[in-house]
């Protein structure tokens, strides 16, 4: 599944090819998406110009003349550049026509989503009630402090609840745990301002890293065959059940919190 860094990458490779550039035509082959693809999108987007390619959350917005095209990319999406009109697979649900290149949306699993927005983006119902960017200067121990304050559950769910910060899937919470050494299922309210500030920085560098490791990806953007925009990571415990502790050997354990698997270092990370 893609995370906000790929997403994000995502963003960076198909920025030069599509910002301040002039729709030439869309390509609907399956509307049958999360949510249907608005039919009349040609109609709407044709001789638009984007004016601005953003990120919020794991949303793309692509800022145009009259309104925001809002991509997300599910499960299984990715979006990469392409000669227009070359031949599609079956998965290839959507062409976004720029010029003599085109965005291609192929998505298997259909959960992803393209949606129109005529006003501002902040206000629509998806984005309206998201938390702080990860990576803003907004996000630190001082609010994640605050935000946590009187929640019984597990700090991994807190840093993964989007109301309070976005774009911390289940790869990065583990991660970002695991670098600020403390225990997934400790409780979210009792952790010190000084431990809030630790966490806060270990997310940071967590998904910076990340996206230095997908940057080595960016130029295949604009290769033939193009880039999922998937990128292979090392992790310090995510995916590493009876491995050892990269810091200290000890085996990485297993745990499920809210459905999901939890890793961590029982030594490292000790309640
Ligand atoms: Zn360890």
């Amino acid at each position: 599944m893609p995370e906000l860094p790929e997403v994000e990458i995502t963003r960076r490779g198909i920025e030069p090819f599509v910002d301040q550039r002039t729709i030439t035509g869309v390509t609907v082959r399956d509307r049958r998406l999360r949510w249907p693809v608005p039919g009349n999108l040609d109609a709407i987007l044709r001789g638009s110009r984007v004016h601005a390619v953003r990120r919020r959350a794991k949303y793309l917005l692509l800022e145009c003349d009259k309104g925001t095209l809002i991509v997300h990319l599910g499960m299984s999406g990715s979006l990469r550049v392409v000669r227009a009109g070359s031949p599609h697979g079956p998965y290839d649900h959507l062409d976004l026509d720029v010029g003599e290149m085109a965005l291609r949306l192929r998505d298997p699993r259909r959960f992803g989503a393209v949606l129109w927005h005529a006003g501002d983006p902040a206000r629509h119902p998806l984005l309206a009630g998201l938390g702080v960017e990860p990576l803003s200067p907004d996000f630190g121990g001082a609010l994640l402090h605050a935000a946590t304050r009187g929640r019984r559950a597990g700090v991994k769910l807190a840093l993964m609840d989007n109301k309070i910060v976005v774009g911390v899937g289940n790869i990065y919470a583990n991660e970002s745990l695991f670098r600020a050494r403390i225990n997934p299922v400790v409780a979210a309210g009792r952790l010190s301002r000084e431990r809030c500030e630790r966490l806060a920085d270990a997310v940071r560098a967590t998904l910076q890293d990340a996206l230095a490791a997908g940057g080595s990806t960016l130029r295949d953007f604009a290769h033939s065959d193009g880039s999922s925009g998937y990128f292979q990571q090392q992790y310090l415990v995510y995916d590493r059940t009876g491995a050892p502790c990269r810091v200290c050997g000890a085996p990485i354990r297993r745990r499920v919190q809210g459905q999901r698997s939890t890793y961590y270092c029982p030594a490292c990370q000790r309640r």
